[in-house]
């Protein structure tokens, strides 16, 4: 009964997409109208961002909620590089045969949905993973009613503080030493705040027995390190918080 009312409304108001997006492909469409009656989704809104690799989406279900769809464009040249890049010498990932583009960009969005869930589960603060299909990654909204929280970078000098700081090297911890993974590209742009800290775009994320995760890992720390000094706060030297991480 339910389902056929959902159908009802989906013909007549043919409003599941709100914005027509020329960029996503025909395929892409169609898995989203699937997903849409999987998840119990009524609209796509405007894409919030477009980057190098993805483009982030709110979906609106019947009953009010949100989740963030994060699309892959299917084939980009930095895309092919960077996963040759973070894949090679991850061993959950080797026996993958890198010819097919779309395979490729399908692997990685399993891989950020994986790296999600093993943060998740962790207790790490990142999206909550709900579904991920070829190119197609859902995940929990960060924000209210569609409006996405700041990422860490647009906050305003007045709301950047040392709690904000040990909140992030605590994710950092619960990152390294539980999920047993290393972000990869950590920064101020991969930080939302939202009533505490929420870390986000993992795909690049890696074991921490890859050979590259130790450079990874320092990255990441001086990144968080240079953008709170930067705003005059004090911060935990890297090697400080690198005695506090457990790297094979
Ligand atoms: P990329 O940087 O590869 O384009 P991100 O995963 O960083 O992809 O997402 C791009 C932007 O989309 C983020 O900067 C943020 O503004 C927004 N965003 C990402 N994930 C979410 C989410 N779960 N909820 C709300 N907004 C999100
Ligand atoms: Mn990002």
């Amino acid at each position: 009964m339910l389902e056929k009312r959902k159908i009802e409304k989906r013909r007549k108001d043919e409003d599941l997409f709100k914005v027509v997006d020329s960029t996503l492909d025909p395929k892409t469409y169609v898995n989203l109208e699937n997903i849409a009656s999987r998840l119990d989704i009524e609209t796509y809104l405007g894409s919030i961002s477009s980057g190098k690799e993805a483009k982030i989406y709110p979906a609106r279900t019947y009953d009010g909620k949100y989740y963030a769809v994060k699309i892959y464009y299917v084939s980009t040249a930095s895309h092919k590089r960077a996963v040759e890049r973070y894949t090679l010498g991850d061993q959950r990932f080797e026996k993958i045969k890198i010819s097919n583009t779309r395979q490729l960009i399908y692997t990685w969005a399993r891989k950020e949905f994986k790296n999600l869930k093993r943060m998740h589960e962790a207790g790490v603060r990142v999206p909550e993973p709900i579904y991920v299909y070829e190119n197609i990654l859902v995940m929990q909204f960060i924000g209210e009613n569609g409006v996405r929280a700041p990422l860490l970078k647009e906050l305003p000098d007045e709301e950047i503080d040392n709690n904000l700081y040990s909140d992030i090297i605590s994710q950092l911890q619960l990152m390294v030493n539980k999920a047993k993974l290393v972000h990869g590209d950590l920064s101020e742009y991969n930080i939302m705040v939202y009533d505490g800290v929420y870390i986000i775009d993992v795909s690049q994320s890696v074991p921490i027995d890859h050979e590259n995760a130790m450079d990874f890992l320092i990255r990441d720390i001086n990144n968080v390190n240079r953008f709170f000094e930067s705003k005059g706060l004090s911060i935990i030297d890297t090697e400080e918080i690198l005695k506090t991480l457990e790297i094979p």
